[in-house]
């Protein structure tokens, strides 16, 4: 029996996460699920599944909810703020943590469970983007399992037998081949991209998630946290990489060997698969989604990325060549431009504007502790909201 905790249980992520694991009542036990401010789904989460903890982020709303489960009788016990979502993601009688919190605020509880040991289960992939050599070398120094979530990079992991005990070149990989759907606007040309609305750019054609992970879709600064997310991930560099467009989204990722030979995964566009694929890793279980009929799919097309009305994709690039802290700084920039839009506060096309307006004002650090990385993500948040701020005074 593992026992699991749940970073950000009542996101996308974590309500997947929560549907496989019920299905093997006899292989998971859910010991402890966290949220940011979402009382009543939280308080949902703790009837149907009786953790033994839960934390809310947000002190005001653990208030709440400890009220809440009182009046309901239930058991569980509330904690808060970060030191809350360290003090779960490290309990001994934990052994999974879903890292599934989006943005900056999961990267404190994701390195707890890297300090514990624990087997993580990677959907965040801000954490790795922020701090990718602190993170594994934790990884590293405390034996802890770092698995990955994130469809593509899952894809790519089940592309690799030997990964594990060789690494990318003894395996004989030349490269990656990282797939991207192209997200809501791959055909819309660039004047088309100025007026877009929030609804539309969350409106993904094959996969269903967060607003904020929608939105980077949207840009491609999705893919382009991917590839910074692939090189941490696989010990490699963004020369390696190539990014596919895939608009089907049924091959996930591919790689590409010595021999020419190139392997692919392939499945529904369904995040159950490759959190399935990580709780049960080596083994295989049920997940509830559907079979993949290759008739249905009829059809897979690839096309070379568009970096002139994606530039994001440039941007990361540029940050993870740079290294040091430029990628948290690209990373908190689009978390704020990001936010931005999503209030309709800000156009679509300028949160690569802002992105890299910030990256050319914040300086970024070579050698870094984790300190220099939230100091220069902080200052990167308070550069974007400048520009913002004089962007939106522009009209
Ligand atoms: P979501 O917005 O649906 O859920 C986010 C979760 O994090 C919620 O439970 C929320 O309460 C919690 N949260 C938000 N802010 C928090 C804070 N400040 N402190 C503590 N908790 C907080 O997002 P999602 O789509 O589930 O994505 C989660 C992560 O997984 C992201 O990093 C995303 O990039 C990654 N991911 C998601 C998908 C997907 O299909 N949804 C695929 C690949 C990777
Ligand atoms: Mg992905």
């Amino acid at each position: 029996m593992k026992g699991i905790c749940i970073l950000g249980a009542t996101g996308s992520i974590g309500v997947n996460t929560l549907d496989v694991a019920a299905r093997h009542p006899e292989k998971y036990k859910i010991v402890a699920l966290s949220a940011n401010s979402q009382v009543d789904r939280l308080l949902q989460q703790c009837e149907q599944y009786q953790p033994e903890y839960a934390v809310l982020a947000n002190e005001t709303a653990a208030d709440e909810l400890v009220s809440k489960l009182k009046s309901k009788n239930l058991a569980t016990t509330v904690l808060s703020g970060v030191e809350g979502l360290e003090k779960i993601a490290s309990l001994p009688q934990v052994d999974f943590v879903m890292a599934a919190i989006v943005g900056a605020a999961g990267l404190k509880p994701t390195l707890a469970a890297a300090r514990a040991g624990k087997r993580i289960l990677l959907a965040n992939k801000e954490a790795l983007v922020m701090s990718g050599q602190i993170f594994m070398d934790e990884v590293k120094k405390n034996n802890a399992e770092l698995l990955p979530i994130d469809s593509e990079h899952n894809a790519i992991f089940q592309c690799m037998p030997d990964y594990y005990e060789k690494g990318l070149e003894k395996s004989g990989i030349t490269k990656i081949l990282l797939t991207g759907s192209g997200g809501p606007f791959r055909t819309k040309d660039k004047s088309e991209l100025e007026n877009v609305t929030p609804d539309q750019a969350c409106a993904h054609p094959n996969w269903s998630m967060g607003r904020k992970i929608s939105v980077d879709s949207a840009t491609m600064m999705n893919k382009g946290l991917e590839i910074i997310e692939a090189c941490w991930l696989f010990n490699t560099n963004p020369e390696h990489i190539q990014v596919v467009v895939h608009p089907q989204s049924v091959v996930h990722s591919m790689v590409q060997y010595s021999d020419g030979s190139v392997l692919a995964q392939l499945g529904q566009p369904d995040m159950r698969t490759p959190i399935a694929h990580c709780l049960s890793w080596p083994e295989r279980i049920e997940s509830g989604v559907e079979k993949l009929d290759l008739f249905d799919v009829a059809k897979l097309e690839f096309e070379k990325p568009d970096y002139k009305r994606f530039p994001c994709l440039r941007l990361a690039e540029e940050a993870i060549k740079k290294g040091g802290t430029a990628p948290a700084i690209l990373n908190a920039a689009n978390e704020i431009a990001v936010a931005s839009f999503l209030d309709e506060k800000l156009k679509f096309t300028d949160i690569a504007f802002i992105v890299e307006q910030t990256l050319n004002n914040v300086a970024s650090r070579e050698a870094v502790s984790l300190n220099e990385i939230l100091e220069d993500d902080f200052a990167a948040r308070e550069e974007a909201t400048k520009l913002i701020k004089i962007r939106v005074k522009q009209g």
